[in-house]
């Protein structure tokens, strides 16, 4: 005899809360009330000279990232959003420049091209890696193409190999959106700057946080002035530090204040414990996941690690027999609630493809005439329907996201939801009839 589903009023599976995640403790607290005693709540000075570069936390949480992921040049900045537009400016995109862009990325990652006039391109992603696929990019390069924006959503890193040739081939600039990949690495080298120049989020979702922050990383010198320029008020400093061409020196305030550079500081050296858990807990699921016909999980190619910002799974309805919506809400009304500042156990879908936002439907960003959109040639790009046909499947039909591959949930919690979705799949019968 099958159990009552719980959406039709039988017991849950598990009723007992998760474990909640805590993310700030003991080396937080201590860190911004050093910093709150000190009174240097932040140093930054828009002029020439040593402050110009950030206040002592801020120096410090730069110099521990540069440690850490071997990049030369970190630049702290107050939001990852930020960072990417301060690294678009650097690299020069201006007014009607084309910027390869993946569709399956937070909104971000393609509204800071618009920021400085240029216009998103998209291009579809890989169904197995759900990132850009670097054999489709050729069809969508033009004479104005300037640079691929590639996000490693997820935490999965993108082809990098594959996204770098093309860039070579056509005098391209890269940028990696690494806010969900964090220790994620490509042929052993962090990500982030494998080409040109990227960076992290700091957000309170993120792997690890400041409440709001990000970091950019390169290797390169000039690009790494020019993002500190941007960062603040660079007018007023760049002839000092060498750099006199103008482009995109209009500073912004972008700087990270010292309270969350200290805790910054104090995260990041919980940055390998958090990675090396969802490491365990996915190993863990995709042993389990086996069972079910109906769930692909999670891909890694071989010359990449994962660092699981969340765990995306393919859903299959005609395996299983049921529509994704039936699917998700009966498995996620067989657990609790993960509470009020994070995502249900399954979500369904990820993000609609980003072209499917108004600001592109419409082309209207800056201003009403339609800036930047009017300088490109009529009828692109190509923000119809179709346009990317397999983050278009994802959204409407195969992605599921779980959230529940995240400290301090253990194995046994895996466990739960592997007999709900079993309890699930075992009554389906139950759903057809409801
Ligand atoms: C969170 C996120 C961002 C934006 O980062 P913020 O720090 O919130 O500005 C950009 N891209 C991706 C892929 C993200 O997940």
């Amino acid at each position: 005899m099958t159990q009552t589903l719980a959406i039709l009023g039988g017991p849950k599976t598990r009723a007992t809360p998760f474990p909640t995640r805590r993310t700030m403790g003991e080396a937080e607290r201590r860190a911004a009330l050093e910093v709150l005693d000190s009174d240097d709540l932040s140093t930054f000075l828009g002029a020439p000279g040593p402050l110009f570069w950030g206040g002592k936390q801020v120096r410090a949480l730069e110099a521990a990232w540069s440690a850490r992921t071997g990049y030369k040049h970190v630049i702290s900045v107050n939001s990852w959003t930020s960072g990417l537009y301060a690294a678009l400016g650097a690299i020069g995109i201006g007014p009607g420049d084309e910027v390869i862009c993946t569709p399956y990325s937070m909104s971000a990652t393609a509204t800071t091209i618009l920021l400085w006039g240029g216009i998103p391109v998209f291009s579809d992603i890989d169904p197995k890696t759900f990132n850009l696929d670097p054999s489709k990019l050729e069809a969508v390069i033009t004479p104005r193409t300037k640079a691929i924006m590639v996000a490693h959503i997820f935490g999965l890193p993108a082809d990098m190999d594959g996204i770098a040739e093309v860039a070579r081939t056509h005098g391209l600039r890269v940028v990696e959106d690494g806010a969900q990949s964090p220790d994620a690495s490509y042929r052993g080298r962090q990500v982030g700057a494998l080409v040109d120049i990227g960076g992290f989020s700091l957000n309170y979702h993120k792997h690890i946080h400041t409440g709001e922050g990000g970091v950019i990383v390169t290797n390169d010198e000039n690009l790494a002035k020019r993002c500190a320029l941007i960062r603040n008020h660079g007018e007023n400093v760049a002839e000092t530090i060498g750099i006199t061409d103008g482009v995109n020196i209009l500073g912004h305030n972008l700087r990270l204040t010292e309270i969350q550079a200290a805790i910054g500081i104090a995260q990041l050296a919980r940055l390998d414990g958090i990675v090396e858990h969802r490491r365990r807990l996915a190993a863990h699921l995709k042993r389990e996941l086996t069972r079910f016909p109906f769930l692909t999980p999670a891909h890694v190619p071989d010359e990449a690690t994962h660092s699981y910002y969340v765990y995306p799974l393919k859903y299959s309805a005609e395996n299983l027999g049921m529509p994704r919506s039936t699917f998700v809400n009966a498995v996620n009304a067989e657990l609790p609630d993960l509470g009020p500042t994070d995502h249900p156990v399954f979500s369904e879908g990820y993000v609609k493809p980003l072209y499917w936002n108004q600001l592109y439907q419409k082309r209207l960003a800056i201003g009403s005439a339609g800036f930047p959109f009017n300088l490109a040639p009529a009828g692109w790009p190509n923000y119809a329907t179709g346009a990317c046909p397999i983050v278009e499947r994802m959204h409407l039909n195969e992605m599921i996201v779980l959230s529940l591959v995240r400290e301090p949930v253990v194995e046994e919690d895996i466990d739960d939801l592997i007999r709900a979705i079993e309890k699930v799949a075992a009554a389906r019968g139950q759903l057809n009839r409801a």
